[in-house]
This record gives structure tokens, C-alpha cells and sequence, in this order.
């Protein structure tokens, strides 16, 4: 068959610039005309938020944010953004914190403007997601994509170290999971392959001096990249599987992704062969499960979703809630059997090598 695809490519304002987040926050509030503006930070980033604060016409503030975003939260903060009648959102934070803003533009409409401080790549897509009795739900609206992101490398750098590198494997995660997603095309595995390219070597500079500020910059850049793939490919496997764990048993977001990519690329890279080749060209040629998991582990990643608090007994139930999202695309057929075995081997550590597949 000939080349044949369609491709939707988000329209989102980029500003890039390492020191410049209050400037190029305040420039994007000023360029929209907003005069009452919701603010949403974490509670790491108050500093910040009085920085850009003192910059913009702030009407409402919202201070701490909880990961996976809780109804409840999210419904205060709706009210919040209506009570003030806010007509813009800074967000400060990782996905946590632009997650919240996400649930808020969804019931509002109010567009978002985001500063992101991890990895995390939620602000490049338009994915929502709201945790209501221990469930993940996820959808996708225009509403939720941030207008613009303020990107700026020196946010990064009060991340505790692994979790940096854990949230830099959740960038991973975009690219490759992207590369076998529903909507996987040419275009998105382009952006997937090039964020892998800058990804590998920052993470990897990073692990080795976490003052390395190009590689910091190196690292936002690829995981911007390959969250506009992951945004454009969709979900694959491996975020189905991660979304239940995180959802359903609280586990921590980046290090889940961080710990269950390489199991998932064992699984399907002897039926994705082209995904296998992206991933093995940036590591020298290696084999991409073995080497995605050499990688993790070089760079400190944790070793398994035991680490991650996860109990054994657990797995059935998680293989049963993931087995209904698996993408019919998903290039090998995945049955309750195999889900039980990828996330046991995950669960365990095992190494993933030679011979496994
Ligand atoms: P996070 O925002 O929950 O942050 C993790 C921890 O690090 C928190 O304790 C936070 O306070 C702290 N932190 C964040 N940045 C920091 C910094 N620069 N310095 C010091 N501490 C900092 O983690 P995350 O991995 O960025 O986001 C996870 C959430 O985002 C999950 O709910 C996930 O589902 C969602 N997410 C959504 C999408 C999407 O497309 N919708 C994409 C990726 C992640």
C-alpha cells in the first residue's frame, strides 16, 4: 500500500528560554489581553508563582496541587475559576499541576497557559484526566490544550534526581508507546523519533551532572517533542496499563512509566519491527527492550512496580481492568495470559534481554 495517513497537528504557541519563565509568561498574558487570571501552582513553586504573580493581573490563586487530579480538587477549583470570573489559567508545575488547570479549562473554557516544571509533557497535549473512586478517567478536548507553554530548563532543577529521571523516562514512554499507538503516522513517529534523539543523550548527561544545564535544556526540548507525538499517536499499551496503575492503585506516575516501558517494548517489538529500529538506532544499534531497560537502570530508574508499592496479589485484577483498553491496533494481540506475565515481570524487575520477547 502507498503512503496514506491523516494527521492533525495542534496549534500551541512554544516559548522556549532557560531563566525567562516570568518574562515569557508575562508576554503571553499581555499578547491575550487577560485581566484576571486564575493562578495554579504547586506547592514547591510559591516563589515562582509570587514572581509571575507580581507580573500578571492575578484574580485568583490556587496553592498545591495533588497528583492525579481528585474530583473533589477539581471541582473547588472550578468553582474557584467561575466565583472569580478568571478569563485566563497560568499553570506552575508538572502534570499535576496542569492536569488541574486541564479540568478547569474543560468545564470552563478558560484557555490555559502553561509553565511546566517536569517532564511530564501534559502540557503539549489535549488529553484530561480526573481521579474519582480510585479511577483514572481520561478523555480528549481542544479545550484542555494549553494556548501556550512558557518552557524554561532552570524549573527542573529543584526535581529531586529521580525523580527527574524518572519523569524524563515518562517523555520516553511518549515517544515510544506513540510509535505503535492507534494513530501512529509519519508525521507524529518523525517528532517521536527526533525526541528520542534528544531525550537519550540529555537524560543521560543529566544522570552524569545534574547541573548540566543544556542537557536540562536538551531533555525539555525532546520531551516537549514527544509529548506532541504521544499527543497526535494517542494512547498505546503501555500508557492503557500505566493509567490502571496509577489510577487504581496511587502508584507514582513517571516512575510507573519508567518501570513498565521496557516490558511493554519486549512484548511488542517482535511485531513492530519499524518501532524497534527508532528506538535501537538511538542506542548504537542495540536491541530496543534490552537497551531501553539497560538505559533506565544506567540512569537510576526504579527496578519494579514492587518498589513502587504495588502487591502482588494486585496483578490479576490490574491485568482484568487494563485488558478492555488495549487498542485493538496494538501490533501483537494481548490476552489476559500475556497482560498478567508483562506486568509480573515488571512487578518482579526481571531483567528484560536476550531471548525474551
Ligand atoms: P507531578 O506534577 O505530580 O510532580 C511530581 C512531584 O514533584 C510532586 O510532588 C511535585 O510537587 C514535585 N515537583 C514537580 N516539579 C518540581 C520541581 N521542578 N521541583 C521540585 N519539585 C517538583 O508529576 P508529573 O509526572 O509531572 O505529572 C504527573 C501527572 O500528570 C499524572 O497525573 C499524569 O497522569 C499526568 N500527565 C498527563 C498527561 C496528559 O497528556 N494529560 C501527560 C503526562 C502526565
Amino acid at each position: 500500500m502507498g503512503l496514506a495517513f491523516d494527521h492533525t497537528t495542534l496549534a500551541q504557541r512554544v516559548l522556549f528560554g532557560s531563566g525567562q519563565a516570568v518574562e515569557n509568561t508575562a508576554t503571553v498574558i499581555g499578547d491575550h489581553g487577560a485581566a484576571r487570571v486564575l493562578l495554579i501552582h504547586d506547592d514547591f513553586a510559591s516563589d515562582l508563582g509570587d514572581d509571575i504573580a507580581a507580573q500578571i493581573p492575578v484574580a485568583a490563586r490556587i496553592r498545591g496541587v495533588v497528583q492525579h487530579v481528585p474530583a473533589d480538587r477539581a471541582a473547588a477549583a472550578v468553582d474557584e475559576a467561575i466565583g472569580a470570573n478568571c478569563d485566563a489559567i497560568v499553570s506552575i508545575g508538572g502534570g499535576s499541576a496542569t492536569g488541574l488547570a486541564k479540568i478547569v479549562a474543560l468545564r470552563t473554557g478558560i484557555p490555559i497557559i502553561a509553565v511546566p516544571t517536569t517532564f511530564a509533557g501534559s502540557e503539549a497535549t489535549n488529553v484530561w484526566g480526573i481521579t474519582e473512586h480510585e479511577r483514572k478517567q481520561t478523555g480528549i478536548d481542544a479545550r484542555v490544550l494549553p494556548v501556550a507553554v512558557v518552557y524554561d530548563a532552570l524549573l527542573s532543577t529543584g526535581l529531586p534526581g529521580g525523580l527527574a529521571i524518572a519523569s524524563g523516562l515518562n517523555a520516553v514512554a511518549h515517544a515510544v508507546d506513540g510509535f505503535w499507538a492507534p494513530k501512529a503516522d509519519p508525521i507524529n513517529q518523525a517528532l517521536g523519533t527526533e525526541g528520542l534523539r534528544a531525550l537519550v543523550p540529555g537524560l543521560r548527561r543529566l544522570h552524569d551532572d545534574a547541573g548540566d544545564l543544556e542537557a536540562r535544556e536538551l531533555t525539555l526540548y525532546g520531551a516537549y517533542l514527544a509529548a506532541v507525538a504521544f499527543a497526535s499517536a494517542g494512547s498505546g499499551l503501555h500508557h492503557k496499563i500505566c493509567h490502571v496503575l496509577g489510577g487504581r492503585y496511587n502508584l507514582s506516575h513517571a516512575e510507573t512509566h519508567a518501570v513498565v516501558l521496557p516490558y511493554v517494548t519486549a512484548f511488542n517489538a517482535p511485531e513492530a519491527p519499524d518501532a524497534a529500529a527508532r528506538i535501537s538506532a538511538v542506542f548504537d544499534g542495540a536491541p530496543a527492550p534490552e537497551a531501553l531497560f539497560s538505559f533506565g537502570q544506567h540512569v537510576g530508574a526504579p527496578r519494579s512496580l514492587a518498589d513502587l508499592g504495588l502487591r502482588e496479589q494486585d496483578i490479576p485484577e490490574a491485568a482484568d481492568l487494563v485488558l478492555p483498553s488495549v487498542p485493538p491496533s496494538n501490533p501483537r494481540s494481548v490476552d489476559l495470559p500475556a497482560l498478567e506475565e508483562l506486568l509480573r515481570s515488571a512487578w518482579a524487575g526481571d531483567p528484560v534481554g536476550k531471548g525474551q520477547s
